[in-house]
C-alpha cells in the first residue's frame, strides 16, 4: 500500500539515509524488528540499551513510511475526550493512558539528551479550540475531568484568547506539556546513534512475506527467500499490518497536510502553539524551524491511494479556508503538500502485545493521529515484555 503521495517537508529537508543495505543473506539475531519507522527505532532503542541483540527491516527505504508524512505534534492529549475515553474503557485505564501519554513526552526528551540527537525537539504548548458550541461544552467537561485526575491543563475564555493568541474562538483549552520535532531526523538518528554504540543493523528493501513459530524461535522469510532466525519478533509495521497480523484491528484514514512558505515571525500566533479543534475531522497547526506553518486535516475514511490522492487540490483549498477562518489576517502560502494514511482503533487506543495467533511475536500498532506518543509506550513495553517483566494488567492487548 502506498502509505502517502507528494512531498512529505521533512523528506525534503532531511534527504534520504546514505547508509542503508539489503538482507543478503540468511541471518539470527535474538529479536527481530519489522519496520524502521519511530515505532521500531524506539523498540531497537529499548532493546540496545538494556544490550539485547537485534536488526530491523524494512521493505522500503529507512523511515520512509508514515514516519515521513507525519506533523509530529507530541501531545498527551488523545483523539479520544478524557471523559469519553473513561466511558469506553473505564475510568482506571483511561487515566492510566492519558498518564502513559504525557509521560511519554519526556521520555522522548531525555532520549533527546542521552543520545545527543539533533532533531528540532522542543517543547511548546499547546490550544484545543472549541468550534462551536457543543465543542466549548464538550472542553468544559474535559477541563474538569482532566483537572480531577490530575492533568495540565487550563481553560480559556473567548476573550482571554482574543487577548493572548488574537484567536476568535468561544474558547479553549491550554496546556504547557506538548512539544514538536522533526520525527524523520529524529527516526534516523536513533538509527545512526545504535548502530554505531550498540551494533543495531537495519535492512532496507527488505520484504518479510511469511513468518514460522516453533517452540523457542521463529523465522521470517522475505520475498527473496532469505531467512532470519530470532527468538522473537516484534512487528512494528506501521498502518500495514494486515500481512503480519491475522486480524483487522484500524480503520484507515486519509489525512492532508501542507506547509507554507517560511513565514516573518511576527506574521504567527505567540508562543507558536500547536493548535488543534473539537471539529471531527479536525485541523492540526504547527510551525517548523524555519517559521513555517504546517496545517493538515480534513481526514477521509482511507478507500484506496489513488481516490486518496485525487482528493489533494481540493483538500488543500479546504484547508487554507478553515485556517483563515482562524487566522483571517495571515498571510499564508503554500510550498509544499501531501497526504497520508493513518489508522485508528474502535476505542482510540494502540494495540500493544501478544496475540494468541501469533506465538513469539510481540505487536505495536493502531495508534490514531497522535501516534508517536503510543509508539514510546509501546517500545518501552515490549522490551518489559521480553525481559518477563510482563504488565498483567496491559491496557493495550489486543481482545479487550
Ligand atoms: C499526515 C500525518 C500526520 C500525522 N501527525 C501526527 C502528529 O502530529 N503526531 C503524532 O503523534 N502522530 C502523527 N501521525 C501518526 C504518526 O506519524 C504515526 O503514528 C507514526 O509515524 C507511525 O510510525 P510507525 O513506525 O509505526 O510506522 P511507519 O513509519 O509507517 O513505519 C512502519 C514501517 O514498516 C515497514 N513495513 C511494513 N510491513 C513490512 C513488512 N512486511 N516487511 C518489512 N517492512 C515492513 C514499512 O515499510 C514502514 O517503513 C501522523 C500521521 C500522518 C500520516
Amino acid at each position: 500500500m502506498d502509505l502517502k503521495s507528494g512531498l512529505p517537508f521533512w523528506l525534503i529537508k532531511n534527504g534520504l539515509s546514505t547508509n542503508y543495505k539489503r538482507l543478503e543473506n540468511d541471518i539470527e539475531t535474538d529479536v527481530l524488528i519489522i519496520g524502521s519507522g519511530i515505532t521500531g527505532a524506539l523498540v531497537a532503542h529499548f532493546l540496545c540499551e538494556n544490550n539485547i541483540k537485534c536488526i530491523i527491516v524494512d521493505k522500503r527505504m529507512e523511515s520512509t513510511g508514515s514516519t515521513t508524512a507525519s506533523t509530529a505534534q507530541l501531545q498527551y492529549e488523545i483523539d479520544e475526550y478524557l471523559f469519553d475515553l473513561i466511558e469506553k474503557v473505564g475510568e482506571k485505564n483511561a487515566v492510566k493512558a492519558y498518564k502513559m501519554c504525557l509521560e511519554s513526552i519526556s521520555t522522548l526528551e531525555k532520549i533527546v539528551k542521552d543520545l545527543k540527537i539533533d532533531a528540532d525537539f522542543k517543547r511548546i504548548p499547546s490550544l484545543y479550540l472549541a468550534s462551536d458550541a457543543k465543542g466549548k461544552k464538550d472542553l468544559e467537561r474535559e477541563f474538569e475531568t482532566r483537572k480531577q485526575h490530575g492533568l495540565p491543563v487550563e481553560y480559556l475564555s473567548e476573550k482571554q484568547l482574543v487577548s493572548k493568541y488574537n484567536i476568535k474562538r468561544i474558547a479553549a483549552l491550554y496546556n504547557n506539556e506538548s512539544a514538536q520535532v522533526d520525527t524523520y531526523k529524529f527516526c534516523q538518528a536513533i538509527l545512526d546513534y545504535h548502530r554505531k554504540h550498540s551494533g543495531l543493523e537495519v535492512y532496507s528493501h527488505t520484504n518479510i512475506t511469511q513468518i514460522k513459530s516453533s517452540k523457542n524461535t521463529i523465522t521470517a522469510t522475505t520475498d527473496k527467500n532469505i531467512s532470519i532466525k530470532a527468538k522473537k519478533i516484534v512487528a512494528a509495521p506501521g498502518f500495514e499490518s494486515e500481512s503480519l497480523l491475522d486480524e483487522k484491528v484500524m480503520q484507515l484514514e486519509s489525512t492532508y497536510v501542507l506547509v507554507s512558505q517560511p513565514m516573518h515571525p511576527e506574521d504567527l500566533w505567540k508562543e507558536k502553539c500547536l493548535i488543534w479543534e473539537t471539529a471531527r475531522p479536525y485541523l492540526y497547526i504547527r510551525t517548523t524551524e524555519d517559521n513555517r506553518i504546517m496545517v493538515g486535516g480534513f481526514d477521509e475514511p482511507f478507500q484506496d491511494p489513488k481516490k486518496r490522492d485525487a482528493l489533494m487540490d481540493k483538500k488543500n483549498k479546504d484547508i487554507l479556508k478553515r485556517f483563515k477562518k482562524i487566522f483571517p489576517e495571515s498571510k499564508i502560502e503554500m510550498d509544499f503538500y501531501w497526504c497520508g494514511t493513518f489508522g485508528g482503533t474502535k476505542d482510540g487506543l494502540p494495540y500493544i502485545g501478544e496475540h494468541k495467533k501469533h506465538p513469539n511475536m510481540y505487536f505495536a500498532l493502531g495508534y490514531g493521529g497522535n501516534g508517536i506518543t503510543f509508539s514510546v509506550i509501546a517500545a518501552e513495553m515490549i522490551k518489559d515484555m521480553y525481559l518477563g517483566k510482563q504488565d498483567e494488567e496491559n491496557i493495550y492487548r489486543f481482545g479487550r
